[in-house]
């Protein structure tokens, strides 16, 4: 029982050591369409893999959806992400733990929002100018328990994702920290 309760509190702190290490990261990546980032991190058995994808890449839009097409378009990504392999090919000594995204609440906004705003069409010609563009990021974090440490990961994003050219990986493990540039032809991390 006691014991228990320890490993509860080691296991908490763990995932926290990995949410810090990951903020400070993503607070310095760029947003760039056809871009994405990784980040690998490993405390013991326990590892995370985060992307962090341009929503024009991953929806072909980047504002909350507004039509029948684009809801399911959201939709269709919820249920690729949680498939996994559409993403990365999961090692084999490794089981997912916790799949973590924030598709839903893009959702959620919707049914908030009306369909259109009324004064869109009344200002067309000024479109251009008080069209405010916000770019949003769709993240994706795989929690996941492997047996042994993983050594490479096959990240199949890329075609799922066509207009995505480039995924900067970067791992903190406990064997090693890194980086590298993932392409279409190059879809392998090498930890
Ligand atoms: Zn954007």
């Amino acid at each position: 029982m006691k014991l228990k309760s320890c490993l509860g509190i080691i296991v908490a702190s763990m995932a926290a050591n990995i949410s810090v290490v990951w903020s400070a990261y993503a607070q310095h990546h760029a947003h760039i369409h056809s871009e994405g980032q990784l980040l690998i991190a490993q405390d013991d058995n326990a590892w995370r893999f985060e992307f962090v994808l341009p929503a024009a890449d991953m929806l072909g839009f980047e504002h909350a959806p507004q039509t029948q097409a684009e809801v399911d378009t959201v939709k269709r990504l919820i249920k690729d992400a949680e498939r996994v392999t559409p993403f990365l090919v999961l090692p084999k000594q490794c089981k997912i733990t916790q799949v973590m995204h924030q598709l839903r609440d893009k959702l959620t906004h919707l049914s908030d929002e009306p369909y259109e705003h009324d004064h869109t069409k009344h200002h067309q010609d000024e479109h251009e100018h008080s069209d405010k563009v916000s770019h949003t990021d769709v993240a994706i974090a795989y929690e996941m328990e492997c047996r042994s440490p993983i050594k490479s990961a096959d990240i199949q994003l890329f075609s799922l994702a066509s207009s995505l050219t480039k995924l900067q990986v970067q791992w903190i493990t406990d064997a090693s920290q890194g980086a590298l540039i993932l392409t279409p032809n190059a879809t392998e991390v090498r930890l």
